[in-house]
């Protein structure tokens, strides 16, 4: 157990009377207890970490997670490669994935008989110290990175979620990236069939591993692909028990999951930028609706559901790192397309064009190239305010905003300037920068935004912001350029981006520019994140939902295709397992069957 929580301020840090001298400090949620190790299946005890250091990632850095930014949904990791440092591949793994989620990281190994999880609030490097992970043996592991989308910023909604199997078979944990959209129903579900106290999280990621450790019956791979079509959104899923690492993608494939090998193992991320860094080889995207299941026996692939897919176009714009390709198309080269595409949509006579930085910077490179008006570096990042979304007032929002950028004055004087930034959330940034840079001497100063105007929330894993914040969502473009200040503002069009993109446009979700949402969303989606704590509260409160979906044109329950298993070429499996493989898919059990289970 940690001695002090990670995010306390070590004495170094502290200013007089021990309390932190940073303005912007870590702050974690109140009352949050101090954890580490959170579930030992049939395990000793791991040793315990003390402080964490004050080392700040590059993710943290970027400015990722400020206040009016996206935030990203999670980013998981699972390597399966006996006689290798699991627990240090998926240390490094979460490492490249830190801009994902930056509330609290998690790592569970297995060393064919243990599952031993650890999870704590903060970054990845404050979560982990060397002395941890030299604990944390074993030959498979799943990692993550959380910003909340579902349950509040606590100890118990850090990830991997962890439940031993009922009967005492076994051990799960999972790292999810995504958001339901029936977890009210599944919540209600899991109530009547007794499965309520076996829930330790508000998260619906808690409520997916509550399902699978359900039945005492059945294997972790036979309970997947009974509970697997049950669930609707998003979710890319890394799970395990003892003995196999399991990955899967929701019909629509909305947040990225990839495959790569390693010499002596696989792995799975969510980005290829994890894989590299691991030294993984790309071996190809893990599919919509498809599950691996990988272990001494090879890997195996099969489908729960018919592929629809619906990518997350804004893993393009924002979410993933630069040197993430995400089907086939690098998103670096994607983001300064926009910029080139932009210049051409919307040009405007200026001196320079500078980014927001860094997210703004491929766009801004590739509007000078479009417009051949040179490029330079307005802004500076300041290094070490990159956490102020964890600030809970708007007025200190404001003041961080002010903080993270300082102006280049003799690079920005009698100039006029294009600023070119990846998207306009609240507009806060936006209006801070602009009244920044005219204070700093610039004579005109152009907007321009590489996505369209962000009118709709995600119901899929992105926390922007509630409609009524999105500042987009109440006023046309000439209201947002006099809200934010600008002397004139412009956003690249939908067919632009997705020209940009270069994916075809029915395999993209761009609901959150157009309302479009491609997964039905029955009513309880639409009541938030902290859908699971507000029912705990009043757990007598029905929200007004069709769980038939009828009403809200949801196809209802999943009829799951009678599809023969895939084989991919390059995957192994044994001859042995041929005839189980061929049997993943016909065993096909019910929810049903679980809710018949006695209570113990
Ligand atoms: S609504 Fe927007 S952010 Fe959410 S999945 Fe769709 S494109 Fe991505």
């Amino acid at each position: 157990m940690a001695d002090r929580h990670p995010s306390e301020p070590t004495p170094d840090e502290q200013g007089p009377g021990g309390v932190s001298s940073d303005p912007l400090a870590y702050s974690a949620t109140p009352g949050t207890a101090p954890r580490g190790v959170v579930g030992a299946a049939h395990s000793a005890a791991m040793p315990g970490t003390s402080a964490l250091r004050s080392t700040t990632p590059d993710a943290a850095r970027d400015g990722r997670g400020s206040d009016d930014t996206p935030k990203d949904a999670c980013g998981v990791f699972g390597v399966w490669a006996p006689g290798e440092d699991v627990a240090k591949l998926a240390y490094y793994g979460l490492f490249a994935l830190q801009h994902r989620g930056q509330e609290a990281a998690g790592i569970a190994v297995s060393d064919f008989s243990n599952v031993i999880v650890y999870k704590d609030l903060g970054l990845v490097a404050q979560v982990f110290d060397e002395s941890t992970l030299a604990s944390l043996t074993g030959s498979l592991a799943v990692g993550h990175t959380r910003y909340s989308t579902t349950g509040s910023c606590t100890y118990e909604n850090a990830q991997p979620s962890f439940k031993q199997i009922r009967g005492g078979r076994g051990s799960v944990a999972l790292g999810h990236n995504g958001n339901l959209t029936n977890t009210s129903e599944l919540s209600r579900e899991v109530a009547e069939n007794g499965l309520g106290d076996d829930m330790g999280a508000t998260t619906d990621s808690d409520l997916i591993t509550t399902m699978l450790a359900a039945n005492p019956d059945l294997s972790l791979e036979e309970a997947a692909v009974g509970v697997l079509p049950r669930l609707r959104g998003a979710f890319s899923l890394v799970f395990m028990d003892e003995n196999t690492l399991y990955a899967t993608r929701d019909r629509n494939g909305v947040r990225p999951l990839v495959l790569g090998r390693l010499e002596r193992g696989w792995v799975v991320a969510s980005e290829t930028a994890a894989l590299d860094i691991v030294g993984a080889s790309f071996v190809r995207e893990v599919e919509p609706g498809e599950v691996l299941a990988i272990d001494a026996d090879g890997i195996r692939s099969a489908h729960f559901a018919a592929p629809e897919p619906k990518g997350c176009i804004f893993e393009y714009v924002y979410l993933a790192r630069p040197d993430t390709t995400i089907s086939g198309r690098g998103v670096h080269a994607t983001r300064v397309e926009i910029g080139r595409r932009l210049a051409h949509e919307a040009p405007v006579e200026a001196d320079l064009v500078i980014p927001t930085p860094e997210s703004g910077t491929p766009a801004a490179i590739g509007y000078a190239q479009g417009s051949g008006i040179p490029y330079g570096q307005g802004l500076v990042k300041n290094a070490y305010v990159g956490r102020t979304f964890i600030q809970p007032s708007q007025t200190i929002r404001q003041l961080g905003i002010r903080l993270k950028l300082n102006p280049l004055r003799d690079v920005i004087r009698g100039k006029r300037l294009i600023v070119v930034d990846d998207s306009i959330v609240r507009g806060n940034t936006q209006r801070a920068l602009v009244r920044m840079l005219r204070e700093s001497g610039a004579l005109e100063v152009h907007v321009r935004i590489a996505s369209p105007p962000v009118r709709w929330p995600c119901f899929y894993g992105i926390d922007f912001a509630t409609r009524a914040e999105l500042v987009a969502s109440g006023l046309d473009v000439e209201g947002v350029r006099r809200s934010i200040g600008a002397d004139t503002l412009a956003y690249i069009s939908l067919d632009g981006l997705i020209a940009a993109s270069e994916q075809p446009r029915s395999r993209l979700c761009t609901a959150c520019f157009t309302g479009d949402y491609p997964i039905a969303l029955p009513e309880e989606a639409r009541l938030g994140k902290h859908l699971l704590e507000d029912l705990v509260r009043a757990p007598d409160r029905t929200p007004a939902v069709d769980v038939s979906g009828a009403a809200s044109g949801d196809p209802g329950p999943v009829s799951v295709p009678p599809a023969d298993p895939v084989a991919h070429e390059g995957l192994e499996t044994p001859p042995e397992r041929a005839g189980a493989r061929a049997g993943y898919l016909n065993t096909l059990p019910s929810w049903g069957a679980v809710g018949a289970l006695d209570r113990p």
